[in-house]
């Protein structure tokens, strides 16, 4: 008789296979199910040395997937750089100076500080700190603080001396250095290229323990939520702080990885492409990116933002650029996922992907449209036939959705974070945080997908809600599909890998407002506890 090495009796398991099956008990063996069903049926896999936790009526989920962000780089920013963030405790300018002193006086003189996240419509200031406030803080470290949107930076006097630029020194093109208009002094505050000549050079990027070090934190935060893997965007820090978690054994959850699409020829040199890694670390595609953002309003829309009447959002490419570089991509061999926000980007990348599909024919593509989120019937119709699986944003009808009534207007938001018309459609839909943009926790996003309101309370979108079963699907057996792992992850059932995610209350009978209140229990990877609450 096989025994298990873990044993779960008495749940509620939601298993999300195709029927849709509740079990009370599963049995694991190696990592992987190797049996699920009503307690009778699994007792006897408990021999003297099984581990058995007695779920006393619980709840259970497969692992929790989130399909695309930028969790390695935020991690490693947190050892990088200050916190200015609202939510870190920062409601003035003496807050920024005194966060800032702090670091000030722990970092060798002459070394830059960077401070990141930086607000002024959430000071009391309702500014941005000038230069000479920044000198309040340090006259030996060059200070450069990011702001939460980017596209604007400030920066202490000797960060300017640094960079040999006076009150004489002309803006550069495409950019712009902040001057006090009447005697034409730097006042401290750069928009875009004004920054590249600041910033030394190569930088801000964090050392190999930095990347190591946030990387291993933010996905240790990220089980503690009950996200079991994530799609994460990659460069070489990213990467290689994956490869030493990896090796070490410290890697806290799954990760698979698109890389940015600017490393296509050192990869296509080395003949790395989509599939290498295994169960814990994978790379998938190549990422690329079609217009601005929607927590920015800068989405390339074909209907301009009704608080800003003539503007249409940013494309950050041409149509002509990206069929160049995704034509080398795809031809290669390499999966896309792009980034295309509004209809205008969306349409684009289709009429691209259309062509590059016809010339270049593979089976089962998965290409993925990352965020997808401004629609119409034509373009889900479009996706569908293309076979591109859109991944949309999660959390954002409720977490950014009081700020994007204004600018999108009720009747456009009906068709925006639109997983009802793409589960209508038959398309295998995923979703994601984004994180940084959004915070990570799964149930946030699940509790915005099924109640679509805003956190003010207000509805947002409502024709778009699905049901909590459908929301799942969008973080377990569908986001599992979009990196091939459908065979592995997504689901609790025979053969598959022991991940799983212990719910303080149950998800399909708690009132759907409170969604995001459950507690995470337990969350298990590969039949082993990475996170238990401290009160369990
Ligand atoms: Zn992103």
């Amino acid at each position: 008789m096989l025994f298990a090495d873990l044993v779960l009796l008495n749940g509620k398991i939601i298993t999300m296979d195709a029927k849709q099956s509740v079990v009370q008990a599963v049995a694991i063996k190696f990592g992987k199910f190797v049996a699920v069903g009503e307690n009778a049926d699994i007792q006897k896999f408990v021999g003297k040395n099984t581990e058995v936790i007695e779920l006393t009526g619980k709840t259970v989920i497969p692992g929790l997937i989130d399909s695309h962000g930028h969790f390695m780089r935020t991690g490693a920013s947190r050892e990088l750089f200050v916190d200015l963030s609202e939510e870190s405790g920062i409601r003035s300018i003496s807050d920024i100076q005194s966060r800032l002193r702090k670091k000030a006086r722990e970092t060798p003189r002459g070394e830059w500080i960077f401070g990141y996240q930086e607000d002024d419509s959430k000071l009391e200031e309702k500014r941005h700190p000038t230069k000479w406030e920044l000198d309040e803080i340090s006259t030996e470290h060059p200070i450069i603080l990011t702001t939460v949107g980017g596209h604007f930076w400030m920066a202490n006097s000797i960060a300017f001396e640094q960079a040999d630029i006076t009150n004489k020194t002309p803006d550069p093109v495409g950019g712009k250095f902040d001057r006090d208009g009447e005697t034409g002094e730097l006042t401290g505050g750069l928009h875009e290229e004004a920054y590249n000549l600041l910033r030394p050079e190569g930088s801000p990027n964090p050392t190999k323990e930095q990347a190591f070090k946030g990387a291993e934190q933010i996905l240790k935060e990220c089980a503690s939520v009950g996200l079991t893997c994530i799609y994460d965007l990659v460069e070489k820090s990213e990467i290689q702080a994956a490869i030493d978690l990896k090796n070490t054994n410290n890697l806290p959850i799954r990760v698979r990885m698109d890389v940015t699409i600017d490393l296509l020829d050192e990869m296509d040199k080395l003949g790395i492409y989509r599939g290498l890694g295994d169960d814990w670390l994978r790379l998938c595609g190549l990422k690329f990116f079609f217009d601005g953002a929607i927590s920015a309003r800068t989405a390339a829309v074909s209907e301009p933002y009704l608080d800003k009447p003539d503007f249409y959002g940013v494309m950050a490419t041409t149509k002509e650029l990206a069929t160049e570089i995704l034509t080398k991509a795809y031809e290669k061999g390499y999966r896309i996922s792009a980034h295309a926000n509004g209809d205008r980007a969306i349409e684009i990348y289709l009429d691209i992907m259309e062509e590059l599909q016809r010339k270049y024919p593979r089976s089962d593509p998965r290409n993925r449209d990352i965020h997808c989120t401004v629609i119409n019937q034509k373009l889900v119709k479009r996706l569908e036939k293309l076979e591109i699986l859109p991944t949309i944003f999660g959390p954002y009808a409720y977490y950014h959705g009081d700020k994007l009534i204004p600018a999108f207007g009720e009747e456009r938001l009906e068709s925006m974070f639109a997983a009802r018309s793409f589960l209508d459609a038959g398309i295998i839909i995923a979703a994601h945080s984004d994180h940084p943009c959004a915070p990570y926790p799964p149930l946030m996003a699940i509790h915005a997908l099924v109640n679509r309101k805003t956190k003010s309370g207000k509805p947002i979108g409502q024709k778009q809600k699905i049901s909590v079963i459908e929301a799942l699907k969008l973080y377990t057996t569908h986001a599992a599909y979009h990196s091939f792992d459908e065979n592995l992850l997504g689901s609790i059932e025979v053969d598959k890998l022991a991940d799983m995610v212990v719910l303080g209350d149950d998800i399909l009978s708690v009132p759907s407002e409170q969604i995001i209140d459950i507690p995470i229990d337990m969350t298990i990877i590969d039949g082993k506890t990475v996170y238990i609450k401290e009160s369990y």
